[in-house]
């Protein structure tokens, strides 16, 4: 087991932008803590990801990709075994999230967070894990919407994770792509992973525990096999991917030297 500790009553929500978005890194920080007592998960999507890639022979189209994914998406936290308890979809247009006033998305998102009083919210960062506009634009209006509540006490808006990866961990998966003869990411292109400075990753969750279940929800996205995995049937490596995950904590802001997080709850009460 992992030694995390039990969340008695707190909750974390999650913003993201797009369907997938919510199975990758921060779905294993929910089943680390899916079956604690009073533990709330909150999930709030800006888009239904309708103007995705849809794979080759696979049966959807323009108009009814955006469905799909929505019901890939529930199914995948079905398999998870872990349902939101409370589950938004703002419905804003895919790939148009930056185009959102920046004031009208902040309220959408904050609107949710304040009924919700979450402990811990995670969405992403500045780099947006791929720079994926719409990325970017709903984690700055998720950390513009925490701002306005950020506290330092009780059980509400205690931190605030930005998922990532350390540049350590894409050094390695660049040399196995290379390895395998694939494209390496460049980093310098929009929709090409890219890692962060190791030294500013302030949670590093082991979860392997999980990593069957965090597996089990990322196959439910059926519609986009092709841009998650070379080989969605090869579970054993899929599994190593997501046996560990990582998050910035963007506040309350880490003093230098500060021990690294083991678990987004960690020291709250
Ligand atoms: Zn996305």
């Amino acid at each position: 087991m992992t030694g995390a500790p039990t969340t008695n009553g707190l909750s974390l929500a999650l913003v993201v932008a797009h369907p997938d978005d919510d199975a990758y890194g921060m779905a294993s920080m929910v089943a680390l803590h899916a079956e604690d007592p009073g533990f709330r998960f909150i999930l709030i999507h800006a888009t239904d990801g309708g103007a995705g890639d849809i794979r080759e022979g696979f049966p959807a189209t323009r108009e009814t990709l955006g469905r799909i994914r929505q019901q890939e998406d529930e199914a995948a936290w079905r398999a998870l075994g872990r349902m939101p308890d409370r589950h938004d979809w703002l419905g804003y247009p895919d790939g148009e999230v930056d185009q959102v006033p920046f004031d009208e998305l902040v309220d959408a998102v904050a609107a949710i967070l304040e009924e919700e009083q979450p402990t811990v919210v995670g969405t992403s960062g500045p780099d947006g894990i791929s720079a994926h506009p719409d990325h970017i634009a709903i984690g700055a209006a998720t950390d513009a919407a925490f701002a306005r509540h950020a506290s330092t006490s009780g059980t509400a808006f205690r931190r605030l994770l930005h998922s990532a990866i350390p540049n350590s961990v894409f050094e390695r998966w660049q040399r196995q792509r290379a390895e395998m003869g694939m494209e390496l990411f460049d980093p310098t292109q929009v929709y090409h992973m890219r890692g962060i400075p190791d030294e500013e990753i302030g949670l590093i969750v082991d979860a392997r525990s999980v990593a069957h279940r965090t597996v089990a929800g990322l196959r439910e996205h059926k519609s986009q096999h092709h841009v998650m995995s070379n080989d969605p049937d090869d579970v054993e490596s899929w599994q190593k991917i997501v046996s560990r995950d990582w998050a910035v904590v963007w506040w309350p802001e880490r003093a230098p030297g500060t021990p690294v997080l083991t678990d987004p709850f960690e020291g709250l009460p």
